[in-house]
């Protein structure tokens, strides 16, 4: 079947189409910690090669042959959903431009690296928010599909809030543009005889008639959101019906994006940075509700565990301004307004709620000292990519995310959990948003360890759910949260999200197994036997 699938790929499509073993090996991991090899990889051209894919894909699935078509960026994601044991399709090796750049917004192919589309907008004094810490070694297309946020998402909010619009090619071969629709569009979509209209008429009839089951979607009080299929964002109150959204975040479950046109903020490196020490966690809680209030562009904080395990494992790391015995939480807060007098005011304010909860500070306009403090947190978190002994700080709970004022009940109860299991932990994220990671160190050679990875994971999500959290805050279900989807908006919603799939995807070719219809114990059998992203080790790491 293999041969037959490469044959017909090779003679029509314009892009390259590899079976080598060392293609398929390389394609088995991403960064999370599961293995599942694809039987086929192929890096299209253009949108033409994409939709010759899923044609053909959707031709034999009719045949009753289903082969699983995953779209891939770079492959960091950390919840197994860019693996797949069909055809991988490679974004980042043609598909990678800027089409267009004008005053506020940017069009551009998914497989473009994060980096180099921030370094294009840098020069327009332009940056696209939302950039996640693997800026470096990601794609847009990856952080769309993910609905990626990060260190400015305090302020600035989501990858979704940024998509205008979207090419998606659908399971069918079809290509369509999602964008907002008024009214009078909308019915004129919902006439079309192709599979386009069809998944227009259904959805729309689907929402208006679970319109108050989506509305539950709504009662998750958290600031940033990555779990499930965005079902809440598709209508608005004007009237308006939009599949970006939707598309946005679905992992390449509901189709795969072969270019955005994505919306860009004013960039002003000129910031202020404050970083501030606190001993007790619960003051350090207290602090992000203050802060937050003020409107800092970053609120980060490391906890002491991750400073011990630097300063033990590569001390001098560990730049001068920290000295033992290391503060409970290291929080960093910036502020990049553009007027001058607002960033003083806000720091002026921000130094009144240090003064009152933390027990130092220091508050730095200087590039040298910015990039010292920064480093505190870069460095702090590139540590976890090191072994200790046999074990890997492993990454299968590193993204819940809980409402900004449980923050100090999160941290609190990731520590009793961790010191049930006797593990070593390093926390770090963003306190602005309640996403907190957190990587535990286990040594997957051991049978036992490997067991360990779904329990801790059940205790974890039970923890965040008591929370009035949700499993994933950025990063996205993949597969090794997707059984915990159910739980994080009920039975209900859930089986909306079934049906979702289900219009977009009738024989499920997108990324099965991503998201829905996964198993623990599927997840199980995919865990690997060691764990390592070497595949990322020609970039400087960051998480
Ligand atoms: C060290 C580290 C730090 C990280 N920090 C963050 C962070 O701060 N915030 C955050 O959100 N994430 C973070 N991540 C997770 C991940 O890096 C990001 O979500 C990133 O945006 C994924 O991009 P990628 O190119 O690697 O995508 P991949 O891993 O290749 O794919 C991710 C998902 O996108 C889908 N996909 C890719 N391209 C397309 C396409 N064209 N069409 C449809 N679907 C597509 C894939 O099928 C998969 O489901 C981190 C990961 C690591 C290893």
């Amino acid at each position: 079947m293999r041969d037959k699938i490469s044959h017909y790929l090779q003679q029509h499509l314009t892009g390259e189409v590899m079976t080598s073993k060392d293609a398929l090996d390389y394609f088995a991991t991403d960064a999370s910690i599961l293995s599942l090899r694809p039987k086929v990889v192929v890096y299209p051209r253009n949108s033409n090669d994409v939709r010759k894919i899923a044609r053909f894909t959707w031709q034999l699935a009719e045949r009753g042959h289903v082969i699983p078509v995953t779209a891939r960026g770079k492959g960091t994601d950390q919840a197994g959903a860019a693996l797949g044991e069909g055809i991988m399709v490679v974004f980042p090796a043609h598909m990678n431009k800027i089409l267009e750049l004008d005053k506020e917004q940017v069009t551009i192919q998914p497989g473009i690296l994060y980096s180099k589309l921030e370094q294009a907008l840098h020069t327009h004094y332009r940056f696209l928010p939302p950039y996640p810490s693997s800026i470096e070694f990601s794609t847009v297309g990856g952080a769309l599909a993910n609905n990626a946020s990060g260190e400015k998402t305090v302020k600035y909010g989501d990858t979704r809030k940024y998509t205008k619009s979207l090419s998606v090619v659908l399971a069918n071969g079809e290509l369509i543009e999602t964008r907002r629709l008024n009214k009078r569009e909308l019915s004129k979509k919902k006439g079309q005889t192709n599979f386009e209209g069809e998944i227009y008429r259904t959805l729309d009839g689907l929402i208006d008639d679970n319109i108050h089951v989506i509305e539950k979607m709504n009662q998750l009080t958290v600031t940033k959101n990555s779990a499930g299929f965005a079902m809440n964002k598709i209508k608005d109150s004007k009237g308006g019906f939009d599949l970006t959204p939707l598309i946005v975040g679905s992992q390449g479950t509901l189709g795969l994006i072969t270019q955005a046109t994505l919306d860009t903020e004013s960039y002003n490196p000129n910031t202020t940075l404050c970083m501030a020490y606190f001993d007790d966690i619960e003051k350090a809680g207290q602090a992000v509700m203050k802060l937050k209030g003020i409107g800092p562009s970053v609120m980060e904080v490391i906890d002491e565990h991750l400073l011990d395990f630097v300063e033990h494992h590569n001390p001098s790391q560990i730049p001068e301004v920290i000295s033992k015995p290391f503060p409970k939480v290291i929080m960093l807060v910036e502020f990049d307004d553009l007027s001058e007098t607002a960033q003083r005011k806000n720091t002026k304010k921000a130094k009144k709620v240090f003064d009152e909860l933390a027990y130092e500070y220091q508050v730095t306009k200087e590039e040298y000292e910015k990039d010292m403090l920064w480093r505190i947190r870069h460095f702090a978190a590139s540590i976890v990519w090191q072994n200790v002994g046999v074990t890997k700080a492993l990454p299968f709970i590193e993204d819940g995310v809980v409402p900004p004022e449980k923050f100090s009940q999160y941290v609190d109860r990731a520590y009793k959990l961790f010191a049930k299991y006797n593990l070593d932990v390093a926390i770090w994220g963003h306190a602005g948003d309640g996403n907190l990671h957190m990587q535990p160190f286990l040594d997957l050679s051991s049978v036992g360890d490997r067991q360990r990875v779904m329990k801790i994971a059940d205790d974890y999500y039970a923890i965040i759910e008591e929370l009035g959290g949700s499993s994933s805050g950025s990063h996205n279900d993949g597969r090794m949260r997707a059984p915990y989807l159910p739980d994080v908006y009920g039975k209900e919603v859930y089986d909306l999200f079934v049906k979702v799939k289900t219009i977009f995807d009738p024989y499920g070719t997108l990324n099965p197994g991503v998201k829905l219809f996964t198993d623990k114990k599927l997840i199980h059998k995919m865990i690997r036997k060691s764990y390592s992203v070497e595949h990322l080790y020609d970039h400087m790491p960051r998480t």
